[in-house]
């Protein structure tokens, strides 16, 4: 008997009729003799509810208060699928991450795990009981409810996959399984069959959504082995595992686009060499994070520094830097919130020459002007106007055969 971690995304237990059918996938594969330790989110949108419930109320709202209420999402499809299961008379029982013994920090709405103690869990398995457990939530030692980032039910299937040494863990969504490109966009995107951890890192992390990347973290780090796949149909999903030798083989192995990216411009700042520690240190100490930079010197001495942010973060860099130009003795500040990030990935690269070119001539053939380039072993990334973002996103997939079965 293996036992099996199956995840089921918002979608997927979105209203009645998918949590029976959520129920049934479960009756098969117990019928095949496997425990299930099943892992529910929130039905699609009503974490999105939540949120905008609480801002309605208060702009700024406590931390604590808003995983506490955010938390009640998962809380209400665990109930669910259990009794969904109890109706056709398989033995279930459902529980809260503190109730599953998973343990986090104490940073509120994005926490980490520290420890799970799978024993609860492991004793109601023997029992023969089908364990439900609540997604994208935990405890802290404090003993107050912390959730753990958006689209954190993945890191609840994946840390309790490594916790109870599951066989399986399988990632139910709505799509088959981790595609090309997103397949709302690019009509032809293709169905990955395997995946490394570091493709599916960089692209989780570069704004492909089907995975949240903390998630793919631990999952390299623990060495779990997962599938992405529908719960509408029974097809084949990806594989997402250690690289392997032939993987090299495929240049490109995705496109990822996000698009809440922001571009912040400072001119003439004067030539000195502590400016950009001063700058970077200030947004630091604000907690906003920065990912592409390019640095010039203009013709005029001055020296020009364009970075990108999150878009949420422009205005609190807008706000902060004014006070360090001051002391470093000059310069100008302008945000663009109209940027998106497109992303090319894959290991391939690190062994075929080219990849930069390929996309460069693809964008501009497609008239799409390329405002800055950050690049790693794997990985090319552009940032471009939000607007041309999707008809990138098409031309890089077409320059490198994407649609291609390999
Ligand atoms: P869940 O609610 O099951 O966690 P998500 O909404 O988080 O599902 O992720 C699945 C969605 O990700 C799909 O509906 C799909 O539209 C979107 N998506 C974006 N890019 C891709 C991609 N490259 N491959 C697969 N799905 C993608
Ligand atoms: N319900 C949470 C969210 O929407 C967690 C998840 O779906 O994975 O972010
Ligand atoms: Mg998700």
């Amino acid at each position: 008997m293996a036992l099996i971690v199956q995840k089921y995304g918002g979608t997927s237990v979105g209203d009645t009729d998918r949590i029976k059918n959520v129920a049934r996938r479960i009756q098969q594969t117990r019928a095949e003799g496997h425990g299930l330790v099943v892992v529910v989110s929130a039905r699609s949108g009503v974490t999105n509810e939540l949120i905008a419930r609480a801002r309605a109320i208060n702009d700024r709202p406590d931390t604590r208060e808003l995983d506490m209420l955010l938390a009640i999402g998962e809380q209400e499809t665990i109930a669910l699928t259990a009794m969904a299961l109890h109706a056709i008379d398989i033995p279930a029982v459902s529980y809260t991450g503190a109730q599953a013994g998973i343990f986090t920090d104490l940073v509120f709405t994005k926490a980490k795990i520290k420890m799970i103690n799978p024993k609860p869990i492991l004793k109601d398995l023997k029992a023969g009981k089908v364990v439900i457990v609540a997604g994208f939530q935990g405890i802290n030692e404090e003993g107050q409810i912390t959730t753990l980032g958006r689209g954190g039910s993945d890191l609840t299937a994946i840390a309790l996959a490594a916790a109870c040494q599951a066989d399986k863990c399988e990632i139910y969504t709505d799509v088959d399984g981790v595609y090309t490109a997103d397949p709302r966009v690019v009509k032809n995107a293709r169905k990955i069959d395997e995946i490394s951890y570091d493709e599916m890192l960089e692209l989780a992390s570069l704004g492909l959504k089907v995975m949240q990347s903390r998630s793919v973290e631990f999952a390299k780090k623990y060495g779990v082995i997962f599938e992405v796949r529908s719960s509408f149909n029974h097809n084949p999903g990806t594989i997402v595992k250690e690289e392997v030798a032939y993987m090299e083989k495929v240049v490109v192995r995705g496109v990822a686009v996000d698009k809440d990216q922001a571009k912040v411009v400072i001119s003439n700042l004067p030539n000195k060499p502590a400016a950009a520690a001063a700058i970077f240190n200030a947004l630091a100490d604000a907690s906003i994070n920065v990912d592409m930079i390019v640095q010039n010197v203009a013709h005029t001495g001055g020296v020009d520094l364009t970075f990108t942010v999150q878009r949420d973060d422009a205005s609190g860099a807008v706000k902060v830097l004014p006070a360090v130009l001051k002391k470093l003795g000059g310069g100008e500040i302008k945000a663009f919130d109209n940027i998106a990030k497109l992303s090319v990935v894959g290991v391939g690269m690190r062994t075929h020459a080219g990849v930069a070119a390929t996309l460069f001539s693809a964008l501009g053939d497609a008239g799409i002007n390329i405002q800055l380039i950050g690049t790693s072993e794997i990985k090319i990334t552009v940032a471009v106007d939000r607007a041309k973002a999707d008809d990138a996103m098409r031309a890089a997939h077409e320059a490198f055969g994407l649609e291609r079965k390999v």
